[in-house]
């Protein structure tokens, strides 16, 4: 008998099933034999904007090195950082976008006998992490569509190592004020480590939601994760980082890849941090396409959770997945959501004016013939 080298993966890789990137516009433009040109991608909440000039000026320059090992520290971009935040050097861990740093807390914290608990509805890396170590994930029913903070403090048992908040949340957009996230805090035991992922966090305007940093002063048991792929717009090249306690980064500082984030990336990334007008502009489109979305949604009666993000996940009946397909026909990539439970959804990440106003006239265009199309 030929041996069944799937069975030989460790139980909880073998029942893993594989993170569903968005769909990318080149491999869509093949199967419809169209233009990349004429397509629209709006699955992965990347930034509209296109790179900023700055981080561009300096990612090319930072190729004239590509044949170096990268910094394995990182120190300009962590020095960077620092400056903006007013944290210190060893408080940062680096990673190849925030997914690695939030697998290296879950392999550094967690294991086989832990349980690691998250929100129904939250971003679909918690529980892959989880499992991929063969920790027991502890799926918390969501209130209104967001984290239920109250029933996750609840959930904790003298097993659980670690619990996932996103906020705001991916893929529905909800988010907790600073009130909610220091109660919250306050109910869990300090052994037990909190992980905050603000991938989001530039998109907030207003006082009354919590920075992270903050907390972290207070509750050392807090690890802040943030990535530069939403609002400073460099998702391909892979930069994310945890701001922790200097005991945290230590750890998880030893178990990273010394060279998880690239010459280019590092630079990149440090530039960007100046760029000011980039952020700000990031904000500005994004805050304007959020109210285009809504009134579009609203004009066509369709009901969405209302997002602090840069995307709107907006409930389009059973037939989702055939409107999905009806918009792909449309050159215009969203994102289903099905495989977080949402069967009837779907998530449009926030475009230009130009881009939300195409994918609100092919929505409004398949929500009558997306049956027909089959
Ligand atoms: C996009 C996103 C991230 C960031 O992923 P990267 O690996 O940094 O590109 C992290 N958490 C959430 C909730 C996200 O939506």
């Amino acid at each position: 008998m030929a041996v069944d080298y799937q069975s030989l993966a460790v139980p909880g890789v073998r029942a893993l099933s594989p993170y569903q990137p968005g769909k990318p516009i080149e491999e869509l433009a093949r199967e419809l034999g169209l233009n990349p040109s004429e397509i629209i991608k709006l699955a992965s909440n990347e930034n509209p904007l296109g790179p900023s000039d700055k981080a561009m000026a300096a990612a090319r320059k930072a190729l004239d090195e590509m044949c170096l090992y990268p910094d394995g520290n990182g120190f300009n971009l962590k020095q960077a950082l620092c400056r903006r935040y007013g944290i210190e050097m060893d408080q940062i861990t680096l990673g190849n976008g925030s997914n690695d740093v939030l697998e290296v807390i879950t392999r550094c914290f967690a294991d086989a006998d832990s349980e690691v608990i998250y929100s129904q509805y939250a971003f679909a890396v918690y529980p892959l992490v989880a499992q991929a170590i063969g920790a027991r994930g502890i799926s918390v029913p969501a209130r209104d569509w967001g984290h239920d903070l109250d029933a996750m403090a609840d959930a904790v048992t003298d097993r659980t190592r670690l619990i996932f908040v996103a906020n705001p949340n991916n893929p529905t957009g909800t988010v907790h004020k600073s009130d909610a996230i220091e109660a919250f805090m306050k109910r869990i035991p300090e052994e037990v480590l909190v992980v905050l992922d603000e991938a989001y966090c530039e998109y907030l305007t207003g006082d009354e939601y919590p920075d992270g940093l903050d907390l972290l002063e207070r509750y050392p048991n807090l690890i802040v994760c943030r990535t530069f792929s939403k609002a400073w717009g460099l998702a391909a090249l892979r930069v994310g980082y945890a701001i922790s306690s200097p005991a945290i980064a230590d750890i998880l500082n030893r178990v990273r890849q010394p060279f998880n984030v690239d010459t280019v990336a590092l630079a990149a990334a440090t530039a960007v941090l100046d760029d000011e007008d980039y952020l700000k502009r990031s904000r500005d489109v994004n805050e304007a396409g959020l109210r285009q979305l809504e009134e579009g949604l609203d004009r066509m009666g369709l009901l969405y959770i209302p997002s602090a993000g840069n995307f709107v996940t907006v409930e389009v009946g059973e037939d989702a997945a055939g409107i999905y397909r009806s918009l792909l026909n449309r050159g215009v990539i969203v994102r289903p959501v099905a495989g977080y439970g949402m069967p009837q959804h779907l998530r449009v990440s926030v475009g230009l004016a130009s881009e939300n106003e195409r994918f609100l006239e092919a929505l409004s265009e398949a929500m009558i013939t997306a049956g027909e199309e089959g």
